[in-house]
């Protein structure tokens, strides 16, 4: 077996009976695709979870914003026990009777004329590059096999072999060779660039409103505007993967809304599975979505009913709207908190609803250590990228809740 430096050391360190039984269990017998904090959770509910010792965490990571009605929502939870009693799965072979009022009720929210379901996030993805290609060959007129999709650098959109084949980080490719051709990169923010990028073959263009495993990084204010307009004069799709921005983490239902902005395809998951159930969607309209006929594209479990059911119930919660103003409110809450910070080893803040990208300063510490100086304080949350700290607390937290992470930055700070 090779072995973990990483693991080592925090054993060292940290020699709790239980905890350390956890960890050694999941390095010895779990592939080392991660590097977790010292942490083994057992319990969640709401904002806060619970360690196998019994110490509680306020998770300001909220499952990468997947858990943004907090842990075991009790209105989630209800729908989801009823319909686990029901019927769970029958597979797209038969029709169930959660998929058609989850889809409508889910175009609805959207504002588009349909969906098409998957389960986690990347299959979203995948999808909305399969009904890209199909679209500019159908509709559009590209030559076969010659389509291109734009992306962004910095971009983060899942784990497979075509995905990772337009990533721009290292380490999510190494390795991974020969990689899927079709993919053009530009610069995020960079209109100019993304145009000189667009010609007759390109089929869509595919971005994230906010780049959040970037670092939560927004976009220059009107991009996505500029964005909208040289896709509606270049024939181009525009595609907007919300996956981890969307569902009103960003205080309102979809981080395009904050520039008014409607994208041709929205990308779905995380969130829309209420963080108890891997689902995901892409809406789109009609003229978009009929370019996919029966075989040419699936899954066993996309639709299923347990799935829809939750989904229907986490769109239904949307569509009232608290969520959002929560997001809007505690995150203005935190961005002046936040902003106090900066010059006092904080390098920058960027906020956009209940979602802050936090630099710490490179001369002083990395994002890694302030991660796990917050589990000392008990606040769970990870870095983005190297010097980023990602806070995305479930968006049921409280302004008291939001204080005991302010204190553990003014904390750190101060040390
Ligand atoms: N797209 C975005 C913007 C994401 O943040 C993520 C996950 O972090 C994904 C896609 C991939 O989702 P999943 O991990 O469910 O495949």
């Amino acid at each position: 077996m090779a072995p973990d430096t990483h693991v080592e050391t925090v054993l060292d360190s940290f020699t709790d009976g239980e905890t350390r039984t956890h960890i050694e269990l999941t390095e010895d017998f779990a592939a080392h695709n991660y590097h977790p904090l010292r942490v083994v959770l057992a319990h969640g509910e709401g904002a806060w979870v619970t360690d196998v010792e019994g110490r509680r965490y306020l998770d300001c990571l909220a499952g990468y914003s997947a858990l943004n009605f907090g842990h075991g929502h009790p209105r989630l939870l209800a729908r989801a026990h009823e319909q686990l009693d029901r019927l769970t799965l029958t597979s797209r072979a038969f029709y169930n009777d959660q998929l058609g009022p989850f889809s409508r009720d889910l175009a609805e929210l959207t504002g588009k004329e349909m969906i098409l379901p998957m389960n986690t996030g990347a299959e979203a993805v995948e999808t909305a590059i399969k009904v890209s290609r199909k679209w500019g060959y159908l509709v559009k007129g590209v030559p076969e096999n010659q389509a291109t999709i734009v992306a962004m650098e910095g971009n983060f959109h899942g784990r497979t072999t075509t995905i990772v084949s337009f990533s721009t980080d290292t380490v999510a490719t190494a390795g991974y060779a020969p990689y899927t051709p079709g993919f053009r990169l530009v610069p995020y923010g960079d209109v100019e660039a993304l145009e000189a990028a667009i010609d007759d073959t390109t089929v869509a263009v595919l971005l994230e409103p906010i780049q959040g495993e970037g670092g939560v990084i927004i976009p220059p204010e009107g991009y996505l505007q500029q964005v909208r307009a040289l896709c509606n004069r270049t024939e181009v799709l525009m595609v907007a993967d919300e996956i981890q921005s969307g569902l009103a983490r960003t205080g309102r239902t979809f981080a395009c809304d904050h520039e008014d902005v409607v994208p041709d395809i929205y990308v779905l998951g995380k969130a829309l599975g209420g963080g108890l159930y891997p689902v995901s969607a892409i809406a789109a309209d009609g003229d978009v979505l009929s370019v996919i006929t029966p075989g040419t594209h699936g899954s066993t479990f996309g639709g299923n009913p347990l799935a829809a059911a939750i989904g229907r119930e986490v769109v239904a919660m949307l569509s009232e709207g608290e969520f959002q103003k929560r997001a809007a409110t505690l995150g203005s809450y935190l961005a002046d908190g936040l902003g106090e910070l900066v010059g006092q080893g904080i390098d920058e803040v960027r906020v956009r609803g209940l979602w802050a990208g936090v630099d710490v300063s490179p001369d002083l510490t990395t994002g890694r250590h302030v991660c796990e100086q917050l589990l000392d304080h008990g606040i769970l949350a990870k870095e983005a990228h190297g010097q980023t700290v990602r806070l995305a607390p479930p968006l049921v937290a409280t302004e008291e809740d939001l204080d005991v992470l302010l204190a553990a930055f003014r904390e750190i700070c101060a040390s």
